[in-house]
């Protein structure tokens, strides 16, 4: 027996050196870089020619409408007027009347081109919120160290900031090795399906293969990751599906002094609640897993520890992700109730009930794989089930040791110093998708800093960029360029 304990306890001591030494050695995945090249950036013309920009009604509607699209032919002569060098030295086309690409072609045509992306359009304001706006929702206000609008963090930072830093490196003198195409869509709010849809379209009959690709997506977050104290540069490497599921029912109906004992609205109800009880197995693989591996060597001691050793520790950490909405998001495929239509009056008893769920797909799951679950779990066939038809499977994941990814790694870490580097998953979708058939490597990732209460902004009220911020999305792009040049 005494035998038999100091064995266990061997082992134990033995796992616990393990744990330690794999915490202790836990390597950080940061490159260390030096100093980003001078960048004389016009800060003040720049902050003024975005702030211009953002007084553009470039808004996507579910209807489309006349008098929004001459916005877009009116903000396209504004973007030739304040960077006329971009404009005559680039080829510029005109993709399905409202999005713009732009070739800037390298002496070395061997090498594969890459592309930088942003979106001109913007989503609605909400009538009742536009008197909470601090400052007018188009009016591209500039006081208090930002800048103020729709479009200023999604996404006409980008498409500006990338016009700077292109103008910038124009007057500088730098011709590219490395051919560049800068691609901006004009209904990337709506799904894409007319602009950036149709550019990669347009290129792929070309026969272009693209070395990389640039878009939105993620941020720099600051004071978001438990743990962390450094703000966390996060770069999407994959983005997750897209599925919603309408749920119906027909029913004899009659009146209500007479109830059945299945009505429609509970047989709805009833599927709803077996879809929030059996949610989708929650998994740290994929994207997740490569941000835990790049953060947590930076992180303080407890989730260090568990981070170094995620072969006992998963169902911890699994456990404790799980349970805030937002890190829940990137361990599992989610479902949302987002629509519920029943009755006409309160002493009929409704014919027909329907609801509609939303689904994110986390990569490695499928769109069939997903909806068999659904049926499975409502496990009623009285529920008639059928897909809405805006369905879009999960991307690939784009691979962490391509030398692309080291290259956005660098620039951020010789823009952004002071910030961690990690490979993340997207929560949400973006144009990227639409470029799929023309690289493997794609990435999600725009450096502007997000801190808690700033998420809120994105479609929201108040959105606003740092004057501090707008200058750095230039510096990045410029140095972005200069070192994708071999
Ligand atoms: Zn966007």
């Amino acid at each position: 027996m005494k035998k038999f304990s100091l064995t266990i306890l061997g082992i134990l001591a033995t796992l616990a050196v393990v744990i330690l030494v794999r915490a202790v050695t836990f390597p950080s995945r940061q490159l260390q870089v030096g100093p980003a090249q001078a960048i004389a950036i016009d800060r003040d013309g720049a902050v003024k020619r975005l702030s211009a920009a953002i007084r553009f009604k470039t808004i996507s509607f579910q209807e489309p409408s006349d008098a929004f699209a001459q916005e877009f032919t009116r903000l396209h002569v504004f973007l030739a007027k304040s960077f006329p060098r971009v404009h005559q030295q680039l080829t510029k086309e005109t993709v399905n009347d409202h999005s713009l690409l732009f070739a800037w072609n390298g002496k070395d045509t061997r090498l594969k081109p890459m592309m930088l992306m942003g979106h001109m359009d913007v989503v609605p304001v909400d009538a009742p919120t536009e008197t909470h706006w601090t400052h007018p929702p188009f009016a591209g206000q500039i006081a208090d160290g930002y800048i103020w609008g729709r479009g200023t963090m999604d996404d006409k930072v980008s498409v500006l900031g990338i016009l700077e830093a292109v103008e910038y490196l124009l007057s500088a003198g730098f011709r590219p090795q490395r051919t560049i195409y800068l691609a901006f869509g004009h209904d990337e709010e709506i799904g894409g399906h007319n602009g950036a849809a149709k550019i990669a379209e347009l290129l792929r009959a070309r026969g272009v293969e693209l070395e990389y690709v640039l878009d939105e997506g993620m941020n720099v977050v600051d004071g978001i990751i438990p743990g962390i104290a450094a703000p966390a540069a996060l770069i999407g490497i994959a983005e997750k599906g897209y599925l919603s599921l309408e749920l119906s029912v027909e029913t004899a109906g009659g009146h209500s002094s007479i109830p059945p004992i299945d009505t429609a609205i509970g047989i709805i109800s009833r599927a709803l609640q077996r879809l929030e009880a059996a949610p989708f197995p929650a998994r740290l693989s994929g994207p997740t897993r490569r941000m835990l591996e790049f953060l947590g060597p930076e992180m303080a001691w407890p989730q260090r520890l568990a981070l170094a050793n995620l072969w006992i520790f998963d169902p911890l950490v699994t456990k404790q992700l799980a349970a805030s909405p937002l890190t829940n998001a990137i361990i599992r495929t989610t479902l949302a109730p987002t629509l519920f239509n029943a009755g006409i009056n309160e002493y009929i008893l409704p014919t027909q009930a329907s609801a509609v769920v939303n689904l994110r797909i986390l990569p490695g799951d499928t769109i069939a794989g997903i909806a068999e679950h659904v049926r499975q779990t409502i496990d009623d066939p009285r529920v008639k089930i059928a897909a809405l038809p805006i369905r879009v499977e999960p991307s690939e994941v784009s691979d962490i040791e391509a030398a692309s990814f080291q290259l956005i790694h660098r620039t951020i870490r010789q823009a952004i110093p002071e910030a961690l580097v990690a490979p993340a998953l997207l929560v949400a979708g973006t144009d990227s998708r639409y470029y799929a058939p023309l690289t493997k490597n794609i990435y999600r990732f725009l450096p502007i800093t997000l801190r808690p209460d700033d998420a809120r902004r994105y479609h929201g009220i108040d959105e606003r960029i740092s004057l501090q911020d707008y200058e750095r999305c230039v510096r990045f792009y410029a140095q972005l360029i200069r070192n994708s040049q071999p």
